[in-house]
């Protein structure tokens, strides 16, 4: 089945963040901001630090209320649901943190941080017990962990104590803000095995928010780039690896690094000019005119629109 005729999970419409920084002055964290995640799927958000991308993940979960733009989460406006709707959106909807060291709270035991929503749906005390029990065994944990602190943990551990917490409820859809970016490499591998499990067993929809590319391309069905609160290109994961078209997509692929040293040596290393601008009052122009080499007079401009290039490859860019 193609994604037009699927019924997407959640529909993000034209979202805006911005914060107030200054008499005349807001910081566009996000800024009309839209696409789908389908049923089952994991939808890669990339993009290098203050691209927005964890702001529009706080936004799709309501951490934020969306300055403009809507979150159709199963059909309903999240920001109109009744008091048992939201109740049940809390349910649904999980995130898992980058910092497993500061998303514990250091005063609780394991049991009191994964049972924590069970608690508060009510479960009987003697059930709740064996629940957390299970939890721990399916990320890898046992029940003699259930009575220490976070900071007798690793760091892997602590992730996978946070993974707990976020299925006790049984979600739906779980939105990963950089759940990786935070351990040592040696145990990123077995979390994102473990979350690719987790989905084929338990058919969990996925937001995984991530800077490191090679990562989103394991674990995506699709991947939404973002740069400086805006999508730039959006794609299949197949097709936006094997036919990128937009200049920032390409100099960010062309900076994962080459395991075969043939390869290595034949692909060649697109440089991006400076860093990523400011994203306080953002000029009404191609936003990133100041780094892209192939800028005409026209990115000064001009913005230019998400377009749909092939079926369901969209790109922002005047010479695509
Ligand atoms: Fe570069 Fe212009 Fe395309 Fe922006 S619109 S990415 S400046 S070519």
């Amino acid at each position: 089945m193609n994604n037009n005729e699927k019924q997407p999970l959640v529909q993000v419409r034209d979202v805006c963040k911005y914060f107030k920084v200054g008499k005349k002055a807001y910081l566009k964290a996000v800024d009309h901001v839209s696409f789908d995640v389908f049923k089952g799927e994991t939808v890669g958000v990339v993009g290098e630090s203050g691209c927005g991308k964890s702001t529009l993940g706080r936004c799709m979960i309501r951490l934020y209320e969306p300055t403009a733009g809507e979150v159709i989460y199963d059909g309903k406006d999240i920001t109109k649901l009744s008091k048992e709707e939201q109740k049940q959106f809390c349910q649904k909807v999980q995130m898992i943190f980058q910092n497993p060291y500061a998303s514990l709270n250091s005063r609780m035991t394991v049991k009191e941080i994964v049972g924590e929503g069970l608690k508060q749906h009510g479960t009987p005390r003697k059930e709740l017990e064996e629940r957390v029990k299970t939890l721990l065994e399916t990320v890898g944990l046992n029940k003699d962990h259930m009575s220490r602190f976070p900071h007798e943990f690793s760091g892997g551990q602590r992730q996978r104590i946070g993974i707990a917490r976020a299925l006790s409820v049984e979600p739906d859809f779980i939105i990963c803000d950089e759940p990786i970016s935070a351990l040592d490499v040696s145990v990123q591998a077995q979390v994102i095995n473990m979350l690719k499990e987790l989905q084929e067993k338990r058919g969990l929809t996925y937001m995984f928010i991530a800077h490191d590319l090679s990562v989103v391309k394991y674990i995506s069905d699709r991947v939404v780039v973002m740069y400086l609160g805006t999508v730039v290109e959006t794609a299949e994961t197949e097709e936006l690896y094997g036919n990128t078209m937009h200049p920032y997509t390409k100099a960010l692929i062309s900076a994962i690094p080459e395991a075969d040293p043939d390869r290595a040596k034949a692909s060649q290393r697109i440089p991006i000019k400076g860093e990523i601008p400011s994203p306080i009052n953002p000029p009404e122009c191609c936003r990133f005119v100041e780094r892209c080499q192939y800028a005409t007079e026209r990115c000064h401009k001009e913005q230019p629109e998400l377009r749909e290039m092939t079926p369901g490859h969209y790109v922002a860019c005047h010479l695509v």
